[in-house]
């Protein structure tokens, strides 16, 4: 059985950091990187903009098959299945048994499919790799109507890219306004108001059958509501089942935890990127990641950590996220809306709105900004400095 220093699973931004950074600190390991996607590491977030054909897909790639062999990290294009930590060890897809001494996680997630008949057909896309901007691009090359299903980031970032090419446009989504689960209908306002001079959108709205034609692509959506829309290619974007079936359940149940040094309940396994959940020091609580920086982050902090066990350094980091439309929009810190634990209050609503979220006990923890995303380094520094929403009132 082949034996590694470091085994590192998920070759997206948080395993390579990783891998890249146990090399910067163990010259002499053995380390090696395994991730299921053909490329090396890529710009996730940018996907779109080969989906749009703005740019071709070698534009995206951040490392080269080169520069990993002259860091002597072994690559393997390949499916892990099994990872058993009471043996130290991982199995691949084709049944090879790798052992290690310790293991990054970095799975990532993937792209929630519908589930509704007919979403098999040709010309339903989800949107989370290279391969299905690829998929996207040449499909809708010749197609003109398309629709877009989902009240998230993927969705909003698809409505201005397809619109710019002159798409006729179409969204669906479940709620009464855009992120309903984190911005007040006032924002939420605001956002429509952007979205309607791009799309036909349909709120409050269940897609009840996908139909194709002959050659099995699809032709028409029907919703709950009986009303059927003519659609060439759809695009669906409603979030991510994280890739953890692999893990023991002891580990991982909704998602790794892990603590503020990026290490699970297992000594020898951390993690880093989407698919952890990690301890935050600055808000005294576990949250969830999902943005590009902290997965960048904690790849680079798990492998430090990894290597110097017995100075391992803390993790932390206010998250922040703003989607490419031109309407200037900012997410920072806890912004999925919880009310039984979240107040969430709307302090400006003028040319910038913005919208500030509180614990129980009226501490700052997160906020949204809409026409004006630099103001989102405030909401930051308030969260930092723990302010109270009576404090930044009377600063105000
Ligand atoms: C279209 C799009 C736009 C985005 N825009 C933004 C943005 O503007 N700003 C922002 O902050 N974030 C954005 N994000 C989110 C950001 O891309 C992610 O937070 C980030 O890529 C997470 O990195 P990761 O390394 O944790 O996981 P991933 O990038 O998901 O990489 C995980 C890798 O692990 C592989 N893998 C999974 N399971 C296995 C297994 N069992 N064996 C081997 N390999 C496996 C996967 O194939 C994948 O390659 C966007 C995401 C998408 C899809």
């Amino acid at each position: 059985m082949k034996h590694y220093n470091y085994i590192i699973i998920g070759a997206g931004i948080a395993g390579t950091n990783g891998a890249i950074s146990i090399r910067k600190e163990a010259p002499e390991a053995s380390i090696v990187l395994i991730g299921e996607e053909q490329y090396p590491v890529y710009s996730r977030v940018n996907i779109g903009k080969v989906a749009s054909d703005a740019k071709s897909p070698e534009d995206l790639l951040l490392k080269t098959e080169e520069q990993f062999q002259a860091q002597n990290i072994e690559r393997i294009i390949t499916r892990v299945e099994n990872l058993n930590s009471q043996n130290k060890t991982i199995t691949l897809d084709n049944g090879e048994i790798l052992a290690y001494d310790k293991v990054l996680v970095a799975t990532g997630g993937r792209a929630r499919r519908l589930s509704q008949v007919g979403s098999d057909l040709k010309g339903v896309f989800a949107f989370q790799t290279l391969d299905d901007a690829i998929g996207v691009r040449d499909y809708i090359r010749d197609k003109n109507k398309i629709t877009i299903v989902g009240g998230g980031f993927i969705g909003i970032e698809f409505v201005e890219l397809l619109s710019n090419l002159g798409k006729e446009v179409t969204l669906i989504i479940r709620d009464e306004w855009y992120w309903q689960g984190m911005i007040d209908q006032i924002g939420g306002n605001i956002i429509n108001e952007y979205l309607a001079k791009r799309a036909k959108i349909y709120y409050e709205s269940e897609i009840k059958e996908i139909r194709g034609n002959q050659i099995g692509e699809i032709s028409e959506i029907e919703l709950n509501s009986g009303e059927i829309i003519p659609t060439e290619a759809m695009c669906v974007g409603i979030g991510l089942e994280l890739n953890k079936d692999f893990l023991p359940s002891e580990l991982c149940n909704r998602c790794l935890k892990v603590n503020q040094y990026l290490q699970s309940g297992d000594e020898n396994i951390f993690g880093a990127g989407d698919i952890v959940e990690y301890y935050d020091i600055l808000q005294e609580q576990y949250i969830g990641s999902g943005t590009w920086a902290q997965a960048s982050l904690q790849g680079m902090i798990a492998g430090y950590n990894m290597v110097h066990t017995e100075a391992m350094k803390e993790f932390s980091l206010i998250p922040a996220y703003c989607p490419k439309t031109s309407l200037a929009i900012a997410f920072v810190g806890q912004c999925r809306l919880n009310p039984e634990t979240m107040q969430s209050i709307v302090i400006e609503q003028g040319d910038r709105y913005v919208q500030v979220n509180t614990n129980a006990d009226g501490k700052i923890i997160g906020g949204v900004v809409i026409g004006d995303s630099a103001y989102m380094g405030t909401i930051r520094k308030w969260i930092v400095e723990k302010l109270k929403l009576d404090e930044i009132i009377t600063q105000a």
